[in-house]
Formats: structure tokens, sequence, C-alpha cells
């Protein structure tokens, strides 16, 4: 996806302003009326109406007059949402290329003011399934624009929520570094995916510490549940780095054991095709190693002594809460299958994002709030990126 930050130059105070608004009306709107994101704006002499021309310009915007006048976000509008506050709040300063294109989330390198080089990981969830899904059976019955919000918003928070509390337990993750929205900005990992790497000097040893890793995983408590080349990083070293965390499970999931063989499976295979490994041997060279083994030399899940409740524990104070989780496994598991409830999960979606914010129900007043804060945003929004000239998109 494009991301023309460029654009976030020419936008004026006014501009998030009613990019604000309508974030706000769409926590109870999918489409939200033209008129309503006036009375939210408050901007004078029917400014609205000219800013939204400019935000549907730069397509920050959708427009939609097939029930009655009115606006929704678009993913780039969103993103300019958290970019900007990421900006104001100084994490960094200039959004550069974009490193990867997952499935479900779109990642870029960032800067910091001292030139320091991150990775900003904006989730996309519901990008793919949604539009599977709604092509079916119209799943959430026309509410998906609040769902593709909520859902990228918790599965950013949970993101965030996991690589701080791994980072803890010494857990070679990415250093997590801020969240808002449906984005996470963290360390740049130096090195590559596993998947693009073709030799490696010690397959055995990098094979045994991606392993160890998913039973320290379990150990604590956690499933990743991605387990694989595209989500481990490798430096030069042969150090690795587990990324992408949004899909965990706890290892009380009822579907725990499955989804650790299918980690563990997703290694074995990896390691045998690309590096020819033949794992008897790898493992009958060690002593201690085929402790908790089966005779194809994988880790049994059974025999791991493994700590359930890492994830309440650690996770509660993290504001990612047990009704967040059920939230976002309920749409990674089911969501895109499941033809049950259909209906009533819409709706609870669309509660929870009210719920989500803390609101009082007045959106009015926190209208006022927010849009403040919307305020004090923009006055060095013209800076953006001009120091950094030569680092753009
Ligand atoms: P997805 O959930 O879409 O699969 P990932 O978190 O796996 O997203 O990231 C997709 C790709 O982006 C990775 O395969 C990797 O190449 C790159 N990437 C992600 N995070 C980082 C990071 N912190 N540092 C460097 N590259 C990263
Ligand atoms: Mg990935």
């Amino acid at each position: 996806m494009k991301l023309d930050v460029d654009v976030l130059r020419y936008l004026s105070k006014d501009d998030f302003r009613v990019l604000t608004a309508v974030e706000l009306g769409m926590r109870n709107h999918e489409i939200v009326p033209t008129e309503l994101i006036d009375r939210i704006a408050r901007l004078k002499h029917g400014g609205t109406y000219k800013v939204l021309k400019n935000l549907l310009k730069h397509k920050l915007l959708h427009h939609d007059s097939s029930k009655y006048d009115g606006f929704r976000l678009t993913y780039l509008g969103y993103d300019f949402l958290a970019i900007k506050t990421m900006v104001n709040k100084g994490v960094f300063v200039a959004v550069g290329r974009q490193i990867g294109v997952g499935k479900e989330s779109d990642i870029f390198e960032v800067a910091r003011e001292d030139g320091t080089v991150l990775a900003m990981k904006l989730h996309r969830l519901g990008r793919v399934s949604f539009r599977a899904v709604k092509s079916k059976r119209d799943y959430l019955r026309h509410r998906s624009s609040y769902n593709w919000l909520y859902l990228s918003r918790l599965a950013a928070l949970k993101e965030f929520a996991f690589m701080k509390a791994l980072e803890t337990h010494g857990f070679p993750v990415p250093n997590a570094i801020e969240n808002n929205r449906h984005c996470v900005v963290m360390s740049l990992v130096q090195g590559y995916p596993l998947v693009q790497v073709k030799q490696l000097q010690n397959p055995e040893t990098v094979f045994e510490a991606i392993l160890g890793q998913v039973v320290r995983l379990a150990e604590h408590g956690l499933i990743h549940c991605d387990f694989n080349e595209f989500n481990i990083m490798i430096d030069d070293d042969e150090k690795i780095t587990m990324i992408d965390f949004p899909q965990m499970v706890s290892v009380s999931h009822r579907n725990a054991q499955m989804y650790f063989d299918r980690d563990v499976e997703c290694i074995f295979k990896f390691f045998r095709k690309r590096f020819n490994l033949s794992f008897q041997e790898s493992i009958d060279d060690n002593d201690d190693s085929d402790e908790g083994r089966d005779e194809a030399g994988k880790p049994c899940f059974s025999s791991i002594e493994r700590s359930a409740g890492f994830l309440d524990r650690e996770l509660a104070a993290s504001g990612f809460t047990r009704k967040n989780e059920e939230d976002i496994q309920r749409f990674i598991e089911g969501g895109a299958e499941s033809d049950t409830n259909s209906d009533s999960e819409g709706v609870d979606l669309v509660e929870d994002l009210n719920e989500a914010d803390t609101v009082d129900g007045d959106s009015s007043h926190l209208s006022v709030e927010e849009l403040n804060e919307a305020d004090t945003v923009d006055d060095d929004s013209s800076h953006l990126l001009e120091q950094n000239e030569g680092y753009k998109c």
C-alpha cells in the first residue's frame, strides 16, 4: 500500500481536526453523516465542508452517499492519525521506505530525530479476511468499517504488550517502543527473515536455538502460532530474533497442543528442506537435548513444564484485557469461517469499539478532549520530514 507521507506536510490543523472528528464519529457510525462531522469538528464558517473535500482528494476519507451523505476513514486516514500522534510524541520525525508487506500489515522504516532508524508496523487486520468473507456472506452486516479499526487496533495493542513482556523475560524480540491506534513502533532488527537465507555457517546451532525458543515460550505459558521462516529474523552472526505476535495464545488454549506441534513442524520442515538437516543425528550428538523429545527429535508439548497464566499476569497491566484477547481470537480463529452468530458478533464488536475507549457515551464531551489534542498536534507539522529530506516514501 502506498503511504505518501509527503501529504502530511500539507495537512493543516483543521484537516486533522476534521479527520479526528470522523474517527470519533466512527465509534457509532459506519459512515459518519457529514452534518455530524461538522458538529463535532466545529470549524467556523462551514469550513468543515472544504476540509472534507481536501481529505477526500488525498484519499484519507471515503465518501458514501448511498444512504445519506457521509464519510469514513480509509486505512490511509487512520495511518495519518497514528503517524501524526507518534510524531507529536517525538517517537519519530520521518517515515522512510517500506520494508515489509504482510498479509495483514505494512512495515516501514521510520527515523528518530537523531537519525536512529526504527520499524513501524501498521496493522491491517481484516484487510484480507474481511474482504474474502464479505464476498461470501456480508459478514458483520456492513459493519466491517468498525471492525477493521477495532481489530487492527487490538492487534497492535496485543503485539505491543507481548513484545514488551517477552523482552522483559529475555526473549530475542525487537524492543517495543510505542503503540498508538493500529501502529506499533519497535527497534529495527538487523538481518533478514530466515526465509531469505540460503546458507548458514551453523545450521544445527540455529535450529536448536529456534526450537529452544519455542520450548521456552511454552514454559512461559505461550505459543507463537505463526512460528516460521517468515517470522524469524537472523543476523550476520546467526543470532535470531522472533517477530509478529498478534496471534499468540496461552498454553491453556483448547488447541494449544496443535498450535505448538504446528510451530515445531514448521521449523523441522524448513530446516530439513533448506539446510538438509537430519534431525536424528543432530540430537544424537548432544547428550541432553533429546530429553522431552519424541523419536523424531520433536519437543513434546506434554512434557514441557508450562506455566499457564503468564498472559493474564503479565499483560493485565498493559491495557490488553482478557476480553480483547477473546475478540481477537474470535476473529483469527473463527471469524472468517464460522457461520454461527455472525450478526451478534458484529454487534458485539461494534459495542467493544465503543467501550474500548473508556468513553462515557457522550461523544460531544469526548470530542472536545480529543480534538484539543489534535489541535496541539499540529503546530510543527510543517517540519515533518523537512529535516529529513531524502528520507521519504
Ligand atoms: P505480518 O504480521 O504482516 O506477517 P511481520 O511482523 O511478520 O508482519 O512483518 C513482516 C515483515 O516485515 C517481516 O518478515 C520482516 O521482513 C519485516 N519486519 C517486521 N518487523 C521488523 C523489524 N522490527 N525490523 C526489521 N524488519 C521487520
Ligand atoms: Mg509475519
